[in-house]
């Protein structure tokens, strides 16, 4: 039985989608952390169990990341397509990733980036989700009939690396400065043991998010890049700018 995330109502949940067993802890795990606590649902699609890693053997990736998923108050099902470091974009996949879209129904769906300069099964599932999400809101595609067609409000992708920020997407930078938050966040990355023991991974991401901070005049924030443009009603929804100009 698929875990069900559960929102406040009226609030849809969010949708994380991950190649491996740690990316969303490590991409964008201080935010789902924040979203989680402010009463909204957050479910996690994993595909692969990272068994091409060099540390860790599967069953062990995989209760690291059960424990992590719960660490965030999250949900998490794993979802087998090729394989960890075997993942090729076909249609095939985006219907299986569109038939998740359609059972869970999130407004907000997150996913790795789909810049090349990375590990490629990261930039490969940014692509898929992408082209899942349009299917999901087609009527006709007889795969999908099970359940009723789903559009998402907004993809925003996650970047692991700095490297993998896509340079051509002015980012939204998410403000999760809040203590409570970051400890959550890091208790959810070091869920990941078989991972940090072998390198400072933890570091790393809580740097790129000092760094983001810093450049927004907060503590720490992530940088998540939009799809498509963002609409908004008002301009009263826009948050500030970076700049303190
Ligand atoms: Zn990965």
């Amino acid at each position: 039985m698929t875990p069900t995330p559960t929102s406040l109502p009226d609030t849809p949940p969010i949708l994380a989608f991950g190649a491996h067993p740690d990316d969303i802890e490590f991409g964008c795990g201080g935010v789902i952390a924040q979203e989680t606590r402010a009463g909204r649902g957050a479910h996690f699609v994993v595909c692969s169990r990272g068994e091409a890693a060099t540390h860790g053997q599967p069953g062990q990736r995989v209760a690291e990341a059960q424990r992590a998923a719960a660490l965030l108050r999250a949900t998490i099902e794993f979802v087998e397509l090729d394989g960890d470091s075997h993942l090729e974009v076909r249609a095939a996949h985006a219907i299986t990733l569109a038939g998740v879209l359609r059972r869970v129904r999130p407004g907000i769906v997150l996913a790795p980036s789909p810049v090349e300069n990375q590990h490629p099964d990261h930039s490969r599932l940014g692509r898929l989700v992408c082209d899942a999400a349009r299917l999901a809101r087609f009527g006709g595609v007889r795969e999908l009939t099970a359940a009723p067609p789903h559009g998402i409000a907004q993809l925003l992708f996650y970047a692991l690396t700095r490297e993998a920020e896509p340079g051509n997407i002015s980012p939204v930078l998410i403000d999760h400065s809040r203590p409570e938050i970051v400890a959550a966040w890091v208790a959810a990355m070091e869920a990941h043991a078989s991972q940090t023991s072998a390198r400072n991974y933890v570091e790393v991401q809580l740097t790129r998010a000092r760094l983001h901070g810093l450049g927004a005049a907060v503590e720490y924030a992530t940088a998540l890049f939009p799809a498509d443009p963002l609409v908004f009603t008002s301009l009263s929804g826009l948050g500030r700018g970076a700049r303190g100009f």
